[in-house]
């Protein structure tokens, strides 16, 4: 289908071949750079609260998204929190079988509302459950570069 031809069956996907060349610089933005870089030099997460809504933020905002205050003190919650829900992936993004079963999970980071999707590690598979406690598995320091590859997954909590 030619782009320029008129479009008369909606329930139809419609699509056109071709390319759409993007340039584009990713920035963390000002939270994202001071959660970033917590993970990196100290190794634990920064959140933001806005102490109006009473909502703690994580990964931390700037602003409030619910009244709009500005947000400027950060503080550590750690890197522990529990597993609010998890999926299992058996197949590759090329529709083949994994070797094993991976687990993406919604880690809710303890006294914080919010969280992080990242993997579960190191869990029996039938082991997991919903509310488990778990912790961030980092890189080690020195090989951190600031970015959300320095967060690994997450594992049983260390004691
Ligand atoms: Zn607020």
């Amino acid at each position: 289908m030619a782009i320029s031809e008129k479009i008369t069956k909606t329930t139809t996907p419609t699509f056109w071949e071709g390319e759409i060349p993007v340039n584009y610089i990713y920035t963390f933005g000002l939270a994202g750079e001071t959660f970033f870089r917590a993970v990196k030099d100290r190794g634990t997460f920064l959140a933001t609260r806005c102490e109006t809504c009473g909502v703690t933020f994580l990964p931390p905002k700037a602003y409030c998204d619910r009244c709009f205050a500005k947000l400027e003190k950060y503080f550590d919650v750690g890197t522990t929190g529990w597993v609010e829900t998890f999926t299992v992936s058996f197949k590759n993004m090329d529709g083949s079988d994994k070797k094993r079963p991976r687990i993406l999970a919604m880690v809710r980071i303890d006294g914080t509302d919010g969280g992080i999707i990242h993997y579960l590690q190191g869990i029996p598979f039938d082991e997991i459950a919903l509310g488990m406690p778990v912790q961030a598995i980092l890189k080690p320091k020195a090989e951190r570069t600031g970015g959300i590859e320095d967060i690994v997954g997450f594992g049983p909590v260390r004691k």
